[in-house]
This record gives structure tokens, sequence and C-alpha cells, in this order.
């Protein structure tokens, strides 16, 4: 099969020819036919969180079950379906206490002893996010997967996959925001442009978008964004807390920077959180005024996919969208095709798009 394989740091991808194995178990191959370009696998292009090459990055995508391991009941083949990189084993102390986002199984990868999934000319090629979703096929276990209705877009569930389901879910699950509060999502990309979303969908009063690029602002007043903040024109925490009177009520940093981190507490009035939902560079800290998380009991947390349980959060977007709440058609800037992923990686660094949707049936 053609996939896009990640050979070093700050190198293009390369279109190869890579080999899948058969399903074994619990195992299913999936015939990928969308793949959204996160910014997550940005930052292992970039060097900023590693990942070992030669590996097939992606994990945002949308398909079709075309085999299926003999123990596999979740799904048959020609099942639609969405993956998801919050792999669970159903079994672990997170899981069984409802946390599956945080399951302690290392996302049920194949045992030492097994063959790799993917191989070229015999050689392992690395599972990147037990997914690698830039490649026409995919080799998963059953619970990457959630089954979802025929009616809906694949181009469009595909988002669902990560960008959505972290941002909304960052909003809804892990904030848990409340009606009539006041918000600031920090980022206006694909996961930024979802936690609008979250905010408008659990009736937020006030949501303010901060960003740094004038169409990207736009984007987010369409999705549901109530004020906008250039953050390249001052202060973006003194504005904030300007036209909120205060603070707002919840923030959310969905940019992945030590400054923005910060701004998100520093914006907070008194009793608000902050939701760390950016990949922050390995091995950078913050840096918070103390007194705040005392006196003013303002929180600080992080949510890693949107604190999940995507078997029964992505339906629940889905119907989300079919009953126009969840506006998706509007988050797809561009659409292309595997060889188009450099290209998109270069169109969402320079802020262009909120995402390029790769197609590859
Ligand atoms: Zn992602
Ligand atoms: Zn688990």
């Amino acid at each position: 099969m053609k996939a896009a394989v990640f050979r070093g740091v700050n190198q293009p991808l390369t279109i190869e020819d890579v080999d899948i194995d058969n399903p074994k178990g619990r195992e299913v191959l999936v015939r990928t036919v969308a793949s959204g370009v996160c910014h997550s696998d940005l930052h292992f292009v970039e060097g900023l969180w590693p990942f070992m090459p030669p590996a097939i990055l992606g994990h945002e995508a949308a398909g079709i079950v075309e085999e299926v391991g003999d123990r596999v009941t979740a799904v048959k083949p020609g099942d639609h379906v969405i993956s998801c990189l919050s792999v669970f084993c159903g079994d672990c102390a997170q899981c069984l206490t409802g946390h599956p986002n945080r399951c302690l199984s290392g996302g049920m990868p194949r045992g030492a002893g097994e063959p790799p999934r993917l191989t070229q000319n015999g050689s392992p090629i690395n599972q990147f996010a037990n997914l690698s979703a830039y490649a026409e096929k995919m080799l998963v276990h059953e619970n990457a997967l959630v089954r979802i209705r025929d009616d809906m877009p694949l181009d469009r569930a595909a988002l669902i996959g990560c960008g959505v389901l972290t941002g909304v879910g960052a909003a809804l699950r892990t904030a848990r925001v409340e009606p009539g509060s006041t918000v600031a999502v920090f980022g206006a990309g694909g996961v930024g442009l979802s936690a609008i979303q979250g905010a408008r969908i659990a009736g937020a009063r006030m949501i303010i978008a901060v960003d740094v690029v004038e169409s990207k602002l736009a984007t987010a007043r369409e999705l549901g964004a109530t004020h906008i903040v250039d953050a390249s024109s001052g202060d973006p925490v003194m504005k904030i807390r300007e036209m909120t009177n205060g603070g707002v009520d919840y923030s959310f940093e969905a940019i992945g920077l030590k400054i923005t981190g910060e701004q998100a507490f520093d914006c907070l009035g008194t009793g608000g959180t902050a939701t760390l939902i950016g990949m922050v560079p390995l091995g950078q800290k913050l840096e918070l005024d103390a007194r705040h998380l005392l006196f003013g009991e303002r929180k600080m947390q992080g949510s890693v996919m949107g604190s999940n349980r995507f078997r029964v959060d992505m339906p629940q977007y889905i119907d989300f969208y079919m009953q126009g709440r969840l506006k998706l058609d509007e988050m797809i800037t561009r659409k292309g095709r595997l060889e188009d992923v450099n290209e998109a990686f270069r169109a969402m660094k320079a802020g262009e798009v909120a995402r390029t949707v790769l197609m590859l049936d």
C-alpha cells in the first residue's frame, strides 16, 4: 500500500510502498478514506516531540472496515468507522473508573514476539499512535475504532478522530463549561475552533477567541466566538480581563506554547479554570503565580484527547453535526491527496488553514 513515511526530523514525508499485515485476533484492517492533518504530527516532524523513524504518522482518520481478526466483535467488514489514538484495554484501573482516554495499556500494540504490523522489504516501520493514518490502510486493535452512522460524510468524520474530539471534549467533558459562563480560547486552529464550538454548545455567554491571524479569528467568529482578541496587537490578558470585568470562568490553551499556557492562567477570574490542550514542547515548564491558586481558587488542568470515552462521544458529536450544532464543513479549509501532506504541514504552519483533509479513496 501507499503511505507517507517519516524518515527523520525536519525532512519531508516521502510517499513509499509499505506492507501491512493481516488482522489477527482482535485486530481490524481499515481502508482509510480520509485523513486529517493535525498539528501534533508536525510537532513530531519538527522534533519538538520525539518519535523513532521510519514511521507512518497520521492519527485523525475515518474509513471503512475491510477485514477483521477472528476475535473481533465491535465491527464487521463494510462498517464505517472513525479511529482514535485513545486505544483502551477496558481492564485497567483508568478504564474501569471511566477514563479510557488515560488507559494504562499503552495503546494495545502487538506483543514483542509478534511480527510488526507495518514493514517494508521485511524491516519494521513504526506505527504512530497505534494508528498510522497517512496510509491507504490501517491495521489497528478493535478498541481503536468506533462504528458510525453510514450517512455521515467520512471527510468530516475524520476531523472528529482527533481535533474535534479533543477541543469539544475539553469544553464539554474536561472543563464541563457551564451555561452562561465566560470563556477564552487561545489558538483558533482545528483544536481551538473545536473548543470554541464546545463552549457554544455548552451555552457559554461570552466566548473570546485569541489568535494572531486575522483569517483564523474570522473563522472563530463563524463557529461561535462572540468576541475576538488579536494577540499581535498588545497583551491579550489585559484585554480579556477588561472585557470580562475581572477575568474568565474558563480558558483553554490550544497552541502548545509556554507563553499562551501562562496567559490562559493569568486571564482567569476568581474560581476560574484553565485547561491546557496544546502540546507544549517536551521539557518546558509553565510558571504560575501561586497566590492565585490559593486565594483565587483558580485551577490549572490538562485535557488529553478531550477526556474522551470515544465510543460514546464520537457518535454524539456526529449527531451534533447532523443537527447543525457542530460545524465541520467550515473547518475543512483544503482537501488534498496523500502526496499533499507536506504542503498541508506548510500551510498549517503558515496559519493558512484550520485543517487540510487528505482523501485516500
Ligand atoms: Zn491530533
Ligand atoms: Zn485500560
